[in-house]
């Protein structure tokens, strides 16, 4: 047996308390701080919390390690109000009710749309194209708050759109501050300028003074907003800005692999850019430079060891 150490970035507050390899997966037992006081969802109450485990594990989709989905897992348990008796199941705090999947898997999601539909993001990640478009609509859903305190110097713009059966159209603005960290703050409806500005209104004024070039898809209606609210910043007009470049670098590599398996692929609109262009470091590093970082993860490491067998 072989020890490999691997990073993993880990959101605030978790940590991992055991891995298991499970064939082509990773297998992470999660652990976090419940808390420890609880208001009944029926009938307001708030005490003293009090977890019951059913003996059942929850197990979340997270994001790959290795190109491999990982999966996180933790007790299953529940509390009842001591007044009125609701059972109340314990939520943990990197997941929204009912969903099997983390939120960063969500943000993963939306950040591989760009220049892709839900059936090639579903493939690549084997999960359902019904998966990606429900999980599209819960981010759009959802009203992110952006840390006032966060600084700000470069975003992306994109559209995306949901083809199947759907027809609709999102507005994704992401951070682009960090190279290899992009991160979607805002994700708004309809691809107008309208959209553009209701993305830029969740900055500060001082966040948007900040900010000193945006990117933006050259079909879409963004760069108006974007010059009027962005009193400072540059636009860079390019079809195939920096998130759309890290998807396309990941999906060449996987052509370059999987070249047989491949067959039924769409053409997509960045056939024609030469890898050569993209410069994606095979081990991402983290802003400090330390350690290689795990594909779309934001937050600082903590560290896990695999034993694989
Ligand atoms: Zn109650």
């Amino acid at each position: 047996m072989a020890n490999v150490t691997i990073d993993i970035d880990l959101p605030e507050g978790v940590t991992f308390t055991s891995y298991q390899r499970v064939g082509e997966a990773h297998g992470f037992e999660v652990d976090w701080a419940w808390p420890q006081r609880c208001c009944c969802q029926r009938c307001k109450h708030e005490g003293t919390a009090r977890w019951e485990q059913t003996g059942k594990a929850r197990v979340l989709r997270d994001l790959d390690v290795w190109g491999q989905p990982s999966f996180w897992s933790y007790p299953a348990a529940f509390q009842r109000c001591e007044r009125c008796h609701h059972r109340q199941d314990l939520i943990p705090p990197f997941k929204r009710k009912d969903a099997s999947y983390t939120y960063r898997f969500e943000e993963h999601v939306v950040r591989l749309m760009i220049g892709s539909t839900e059936e090639e993001v579903a493939r690549r990640l084997g999960i359902s194209a019904e998966t990606v478009a429900r999980i599209v609509k819960q981010q759009l859903s959802g009203a992110k708050v952006v840390d006032p305190q966060r600084v700000i110097t470069d975003i992306g713009m994109d559209e995306i759109s949901l083809k199947k059966r759907h027809k609709l159209y999102v507005t994704i603005m992401t951070d682009l501050t960090r190279p290899g960290q992009a991160e979607v703050l805002v994700v708004a409806p309809g691809r107008d300028e309208a959209a553009a500005t209701q993305c830029l209104e969740r900055l500060t004024p001082e966040q948007r003074a900040g900010v000193k070039s945006y990117r933006v898809d050259m079909g879409a209606a963004y760069t108006s907003a974007c010059a009027k609210l962005l009193p400072q910043a540059a636009g860079v007009i390019d079809r195939f800005h920096v998130a759309q470049l890290v998807n396309d670098a990941i999906d060449g590599e996987r052509k370059k692999n999987h070249a047989g398996v491949q067959g039924e692929a769409e053409p997509c609109p960045a056939e024609g850019i030469s890898l050569a262009d993209v410069v994606v470091s095979p081990q991402p590093r983290r802003p400090d430079g330390e350690g290689p970082c795990q594909v779309g993860s934001t937050v600082p490491a903590d560290t896990a060891t695999a034993a694989i067998a």
